[in-house]
């Protein structure tokens, strides 16, 4: 099929063509027949770099209305924004942050590029666009399967279909198991291929040599080595060396940030050839951003072309890191696995060093479906002619390597929401934004889900009793009449939103975080008022389960009780009352060190004594000024003058927004 038979305008066309495109490939030619472009519903599951982008943009661009591009990741809303700008004629708007406005200023867009998180908080927030939408393309389909992102995704594409009915649902899934489970809940017409515009062969590396699945080998001489984690590591550098020499790419996974760094410094003591000038200029680039102890040893490592790439950068690195290697000005990026999960950097070869993670308790096997992403992450379109994919294994674990990752196919995608976090707050996400009134009515929003089309048996009344029972004690949702059990009846229970439940509801927060809120904020309203700083404020806030973790090191925990018990007064929770006393002691220290941000600390000094990285900073800081707006909001509810969190979030506003001028150079 020719981009001349496209029915978009000549200037799409045309945009087409002078980006390369005239033949479309055939995964794309089988959507268009699938009815893409004809408002068709349509699930493609197809590999990296098979030309997804263009796939949405039919369907967008053939909508008898405004769309809508759901992402996964910040990172990647960008990427597609930038993407569809360029499309001649269209208007495009791009949403992220704001989790409790109805961003009706997308109502006016032809495509709207948001994260799925913030469709939802528009849909709760009564955002009336959503029912003018004609077409919603959900990028990363697959992710469904995930803990953390799945219910969420999967409570909004069944809420959406019930706002904007006969919207057109397009779905892009990386390769997995059962895409035609995805397809048949949707309604939708699957597009399967594992075509792929540049050939991919995936090998494993056994101590001696790779063997790929092509039947040829390739020698790997690391010499004599101390341990196997050397050989790992040597194995690496010499599989990195090789495709930079012969005119490539590589990219390095590995499974922690700290790996990430230490095999940087490693590589960088080899002598790629790497072009000198362009080295340079990127590591000054990077040192402009900042001058933290993660920021120089970035830059450093970019002099020898080589970087990482990791959560715990600020995300101005990591975009100059990116865009560094597409534009190829380094040769090698060592990376933590959620790289293959996000933005687009592709490279020849692929080398996947560390195949288990360490999962908080237990070293664990990584998942076939994320390993295949890295994988397929091998071979750029148009400048490389194959791509290659390395597992380093050791002599004992390399059979085991090719059954689990080379010859067996990804896992099947399966519905995450019974998990008991999910369903609470997708229970009272319903009932507040006024689509269910009853436990009956809860059921039957439920029975949309992809859940009740895997698990058609399941009866989800007794959860959802038991759910609705415990949002009730948290007094976020007014539930009135008798429990449902197994044999009543549904319908005689009736489900309203109490006023803390619906602002708990808008301003995007879990039912857990706001019931600490609101506990946190009794609390404040009975101590003496010399006794509440802002350091009162961040410390309910930052115990809450909507703040990530952080971790603390055997050194410091000494270090932050003393510090605690120094404030002692100021914290609404004494140590002896914590549930969890550890996490009591994170808590503590994730204020502390917001607090010392707010009060003009630079990240070097930061990221020295807390042990966290820049991003890590960033993203603690965009924290917490949202919750701390959740905790004004939810004092204005229960009608108190408790007014600290409004005026430590305006504090660390005004912070953020000079942080550029405190980065230190
Ligand atoms: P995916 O989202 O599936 O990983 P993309 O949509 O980003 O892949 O496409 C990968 C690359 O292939 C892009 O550079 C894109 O311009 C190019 N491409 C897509 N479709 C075609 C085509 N039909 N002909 C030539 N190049 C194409």
């Amino acid at each position: 099929m020719h981009v001349s038979d496209l029915p978009v305008s000549a200037a799409v066309r045309e945009h087409y063509r002078a980006s390369g495109i005239e033949e479309l490939y055939p995964p794309q030619a089988a959507a268009v027949d699938a009815g893409i472009t004809d408002g068709e519903n349509v699930v493609a599951a197809i590999p990296t770099a098979s030309g997804k982008t263009l796939i949405a943009e039919l369907a967008m661009l053939t909508a008898d209305g405004p769309a809508l591009y759901a992402v996964p990741l910040r990172a990647l809303a960008r990427e597609k924004y930038e993407s569809f700008a360029a499309l001649p004629g269209v208007s495009v708007g791009i949403s992220t942050g704001d989790f409790d406005s109805p961003a009706e200023e997308l109502g006016g867009e032809d495509i709207v590029v948001a994260t799925a998180e913030k469709v939802d908080s528009a849909i709760r927030n009564g955002a009336s666009w959503i029912e003018d939408l004609a077409c919603v393309v959900v990028d990363e389909v697959h992710l469904l399967g995930q803990e953390r992102r799945g219910p969420t995704l999967e409570v909004t594409l069944a809420t959406l279909q019930r706002r904007a009915p006969g919207v057109q649902i397009v779905a892009l899934s990386a390769t997995v198991d059962n895409p035609a489970d995805i397809a048949s809940w949707l309604d939708a017409a699957l597009v399967e291929s594992t075509w792929r515009p540049v050939s991919l062969r995936t090998g494993v590396y056994d101590g001696k040599d790779v063997s790929f699945d092509d039947g040829s080998t390739l020698d790997v001489d690391v010499g004599d080595v101390g341990s196997n984690a050397d050989r790992d590591t040597e194995a690496t550098a010499e599989l990195v060396a090789d495709a930079i020499d012969s005119g490539g790419q590589c990219l390095a996974f590995v499974r922690s940030r700290s790996e990430a760094e230490s095999l940087a410094v490693r590589l960088s003591e080899e002598d790629f050839g790497i072009d000198e000038s362009a080295a340079t200029d990127l590591a000054a680039r990077i040192r402009e951003v900042d001058g933290t102890s993660t920021g120089r040893r970035l830059a450093a490592a970019a002099e020898s072309g080589v970087a990482f790439h990791h959560a715990g950068l600020v995300s101005e690195h990591r975009a100059l890191v990116e865009r560094g290697f597409r534009e190829r000005e380094l040769g090698v990026l060592c990376a933590t696995p959620t790289l293959a999960a996000g933005v687009n950097v592709p490279a020849r070869r692929v080398v996947v060093r560390d195949l288990e993670r360490y999962t908080g308790e237990e070293m664990s096997n990584l998942p076939v479906l994320e390993v295949h992403q890295m994988c397929g992450r091998a071979g750029r379109p148009h400048l490389d002619p194959y791509g290659e994919a390395v597992l380093i294994g050791e002599p004992h674990t390399a059979e085991e390597l090719w059954d689990r990752y080379v010859d067996a196919g990804p896992e099947a995608v399966e519905s995450q929401l019974t998990a008991r976090e999910a369903l609470r707050t997708h229970v009272l996400s319903v009932v507040a934004s006024g689509f269910a009134d009853s436990t009956a009515s809860v059921l039957d929003l439920l029975d949309a889900t992809f859940f009740a089309h895997q698990s058609p048996d399941v009866d989800l009344s007794g959860v959802v009793d038991s759910v609705t029972e415990e949002l009730g004690e948290m007094e976020l949702l007014a539930v009135d009449g008798e429990a449902t059990g197994d044999s009543g009846d549904p319908s005689a229970t009736s489900l309203a939103a109490t006023d803390l439940g619906e602002t708990v509801s808008r301003q995007y927060i879990r039912p857990e975080t706001g019931a600490r809120l609101i506990a946190g904020i009794r609390t404040i309203r009975t101590m003496p008022e010399e006794h509440v700083t802002p350091l009162t404020a961040l410390g309910v806030v930052c115990a809450t389960p909507d703040m990530r973790g952080t971790y603390l090191g055997n050194r410091e925990r000494a270090d932050i009780y003393r510090y605690a018990s120094r404030h002692a007064a100021e914290f609404t929770t004494a140590p002896d009352e914590a549930d969890d006393f550890e996490a009591w002691l994170c808590a503590v220290k994730l204020a502390r060190l917001v607090f010392e941000w707010g009060e003009g600390a630079t990240i070097e000094d930061l990221v020295d004594r807390f042990r966290v990285g820049p991003g890590d900073v960033e993203s603690h800081v965009e924290r917490t000024v949202w919750l701390l707006g959740a905790g004004d909001a939810l004092a204005t509810t229960l009608g108190s003058d408790v007014g600290v969190f409004d005026r430590v979030r305006e504090t660390l506003g005004e912070s953020m927004s000079d942080e550029v001028e405190r980065r230190p150079r």
